[in-house]
Order: structure tokens, then sequence, then C-alpha cells
């Protein structure tokens, strides 16, 4: 199968899922603040019919579950002796769904709490975290390894690093999460730290998470314009805004409240919204494209569909003219389903 690489140098889009904390939430099985996926270790089947279906929904990529199961975080949860087996079935998981529908299979490291700019120990630390996540991807059969949501540039070169140091030459793809500013929190310009993050040999660069489509789009053209190589988009799908510009920032437009982490419902992006999203990152030639936190199948098939994926679950996106009140069949019933139509829409 081709990897990552080729892919991108033949000049095709891959499109990639994440958001499984949120989703998984979503259905009852992962808490808010505790944020730790032990739904792998609690209930495994629910992850892998996930990725099922968002490989059905058109993902290029199974990315594995280990979003904060890194020693630390697994550690102050009193669950570090289950870090590397929680790493190891969910890189199994993501493996077995991964070939079964023909896509790449990812290892995932992310963002701690650990980070300090001017603390060696600290940055050791981090790199010792990382280096066994990746040896234990890399065992798996990762076709390729995310390091994402780094607030800082100094954070987002350790994955980067440990990558290179251990990986055995697969490619990494390293995203930054854009909060208010245009630059991280070590105060790199988020377009510089992306291309520095090129220069020292990430395959793929970019941002993901914290911003919605509207916010995070002026940020990429910037990124385009100094990096090279490919650019990784995946915003959350969030109505983001320029007074609100994370979905930490965002709030109840009926109540003015701040609806992070659990009342984000009310300003979810529509299907078209993210339908216009991927329509904008392919006009800008962004060639890895997905969606983060707040992601679903029937919205990463939007942007599947986008890039013509022709994704299996396509056979289900809605068809209207088959409603027997609003579609075509309405006219046999009758004047009673006119009737009823025009009661519902309150004509
Ligand atoms: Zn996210």
């Amino acid at each position: 199968m081709r990897g990552l690489r080729e892919r991108l140098q033949d000049g095709e889009t891959v499109v990639v899922a994440e958001g499984y904390l949120w989703e998984l939430e979503r259905r009852g099985l992962l808490q808010f603040g505790n944020f730790l996926p032990e739904v792998v270790l609690e209930k495994p089947e629910a992850v892998e019919m996930l990725h099922e279906e968002f490989a059905l929904a058109g993902s290029d990529v199974i990315e594995a579950y280990t979003y904060y199961a890194y020693r630390e975080m697994m550690k102050l949860r009193g669950r570090e002796d289950e870090v590397e087996k929680l790493n190891r079935d969910a890189l199994a998981i993501a493996r077995r769904v991964a070939d079964k529908y023909d896509k790449l299979m990812a290892g995932g490291l992310s963002n701690t709490p650990l980070y300090k700019e001017n603390d060696p120990e600290a940055q050791q630390k981090i790199y010792d975290m990382f280096k066994e996540q990746v040896e234990w991807a890399v065992d798996a059969g990762a076709d390729y390894i995310i390091g994402e949501t780094f607030g800082s540039y100094g954070e987002a070169r350790i994955a980067l690093q440990t990558i290179k140091d251990f990986g055995k030459g697969v490619p990494a793809v390293i995203t930054i999460a854009a909060h208010f500013p245009d630059c991280t929190t070590d105060d790199v310009p988020i377009p510089e730290a992306c291309k520095r993050l090129e220069d020292e040999g990430a395959a793929v660069v970019g941002i993901n998470c914290s911003r919605g489509p509207d916010v995070m789009m002026p940020l990429l053209k910037e990124i385009k314009k100094v990096c090279k190589g490919p650019i990784a988009a995946l915003p959350v799908p969030y109505r983001t805004n320029d007074k609100e510009r994370t979905f930490f920032s965002l709030k109840d437009p009926k109540t003015g409240k701040l609806v992070y982490p659990d009342n984000l419902d009310c300003v979810r992006c529509t299907r078209i919204d993210i339908r216009k999203f991927a329509e904008d990152a392919k006009q800008l030639g962004i060639q890895y494209v997905g969606l983060c936190c707040g992601n679903s199948p029937s919205l990463t098939r939007e942007v599947a569909e986008v890039f013509d994926k022709n994704p299996p679950a396509s056979k289900y996106s809605t068809s209207a003219s088959q409603s027997f009140v609003f579609g075509d069949s309405a006219k046999t019933y009758g004047t009673e389903m006119a009737k009823m139509a025009k009661f519902m829409k309150g004509e």
C-alpha cells in the first residue's frame, strides 16, 4: 500500500478523522475533565466501531486512540501501570481496522502540561514519554506518527525529535493548536513554527484543534505562504469567530455563558459549514485535511465527498427527494401530504 509520503508527493489529499475524545464522550463512554482514553481498556469494541465508522465515512487514516495516554497523565489518574497496555491495545485496534479497510494507521503523541522553555529536566521527561509511545507505535506497524495539539513550538519540536530518533523512518505529521494569538505559547509566530518544523524534517506541518474553520482559515493562508510542503488543517467543527476565537471561549448565544466543554452543541458547525470549509481548504491546496474535537462520521463524510473520496457512507447521504412528505413521492399521496408539509413548515 502507498504510504503517506507517496500519496502527498503524487498530489493527493489525505483525509484524516480526529476527535475521538469528543465523540466517545458524547456516547457516554469517557469523562470530560479526566480526558483519559480509558475507553480503550474498558470498552475497546466502541473504539473499534468508531474507527470503522470513520473509515466508511472516508477517512484515509485510522489514528490510534492514544490521545493523552502518555505516562504522566496515566500516573496522574493512578493508572500508570496500564500505560503500555493501553497504548499497545489502542494501536492494535487501529491497525486491525486500517488493514480491514485498506487505510493508513497513525500513532499519536499529544501535548502535555510539563513543557517549560528553560527547563531541560522537564524537556527530558517529555522526550522519554514520547520515546516509549513512538516505540510502541513502530512495534504495532504504524505507517506514520502524528504529534498534535501542541501549544508551544518547543514541545512540538520534542515530539518531532522523538519520531526522528525512534520512528525507524516513519513520517511525522506535526500540528500546533492555534489559540487566540497567531503565535505559540513560547512566542513563535505560528507560520514560523510550522516552517521550522518542516525544515527540521516533518513530512506535514500545520494546525489542529482549538479554532473553528472560519478563524483557522486566515492563519492557514499565512502558513501556506512560508511552507513548501503539505499543510495540515484540522479545525474543531464549532462556530468560532473573531471575538471568540477558540472553542474554549465560545458562549451560548442564548444565555451568554461559556459552553466548553459540555454545552458546545449550541455552537456546532452544520454540515453546510463543514462542506464550505472543505471547499475552501481544497481551493487553498491543503493536502492533509480533517476535523478535530466535535467531529463525527457525518461531518467527515462531507469533507471526504468534497475531496472526491467516494466513501461507502455516501450511500446514506441525505436524499430529501425520498421523503414522503417533502419529496417527489409526496404527490402520489394527494393533498393530504401537501397539507402536512405546510403544517410542518408553518407556511
Ligand atoms: Zn481537538
